[in-house]
């Protein structure tokens, strides 16, 4: 039987990461799990909730709450992927908007909220045949992974793509204020306390500032093979 891999990618915000994870586990057959996806769909239940106001933020009342989140990855046939489900609604589309990325950093730094994640994060890597991204897959939830990328790529080149991929799904959106928001994430997330974003030690960094996906396929697929195939 072949060997199966847990892959871990990391990274700062809209590199491609969910693209290129993607990409991989269905040439693979692997699982995809996008756990940024994890983070937004407990930053979408504080808001409805009213936990997040205008600079305040009730912690204690998401943690309270935190057994009441359920988050499924659910495949939709139509379109050939997973989407996610916040306690059985399909919220796929209301995660990415503005206002949830507004908010995400935060409440992704609420270590209760952390470990929570975390913990079904390392429950559906168990078996392994795994394609994780996030911003802490190769440094905590699978340190011992067989593969670990770090992605990175300019701010611009971010924001035109997010751009990009927010109006293709017909949200509203302005460039400046997405570009704002790469910035203000990246260094919530690189200057947080737990689980800050970093690249692990034996990960292998990729820049594909100027890279198409099917030239970073190319190039993981030779490292792929090597893990797989090799001695
Ligand atoms: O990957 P995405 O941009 O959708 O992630 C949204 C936010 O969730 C990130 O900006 C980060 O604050 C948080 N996140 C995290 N740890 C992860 C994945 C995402 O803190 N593993």
């Amino acid at each position: 039987m072949k060997k199966k891999l847990i892959i871990a990618i990391d990274g700062y915000s809209s590199c491609g990461k969910s693209t290129f994870a993607r990409a991989i586990a269905k040439e693979l057959n692997y699982i995809f799990i996008d756990s940024g996806a994890m983070y937004r769909s407990v930053t979408l239940y504080a808001l409805r909730r009213k936990y997040v106001g205008t600079g305040s933020i009730d912690e204690q009342g998401i943690v309270q709450e935190l057994n009441d989140i359920h988050i499924e990855f659910v495949y939709n046939p139509d379109i050939a992927e997973y989407e996610t489900f916040l306690n059985s609604e399909n919220v796929e589309r209301e995660i990415r908007g503005i206002e949830v990325s507004a908010h995400v950093s935060r409440i992704s730094q609420i270590p209760e909220v952390r470990y929570r994640m975390v913990e079904l994060q390392r429950q559906i890597g168990v078996y392994k045949g795994i394609v994780m991204d996030g911003r802490d897959i190769g440094t905590v939830v699978f340190p011992d992974a067989d593969l670990k990328i770090f992605m990175t790529a300019s701010v611009d080149i971010r924001a035109k793509r997010r751009f990009d991929e927010l109006e293709a799904k017909g949200l509203r959106v302005d460039f400046d204020e997405i570009r704002k928001n790469i910035i203000s994430r990246d260094i919530t997330d690189e200057n947080r306390d737990i689980s800050p974003l970093r690249r692990a030690e034996d990960a292998i960094i990729l820049d594909n500032s100027r890279m198409t996906v099917d030239e970073q396929m190319t190039w993981v697929f030779r490292i792929i093979d090597e893990k797989i195939n090799g001695s």
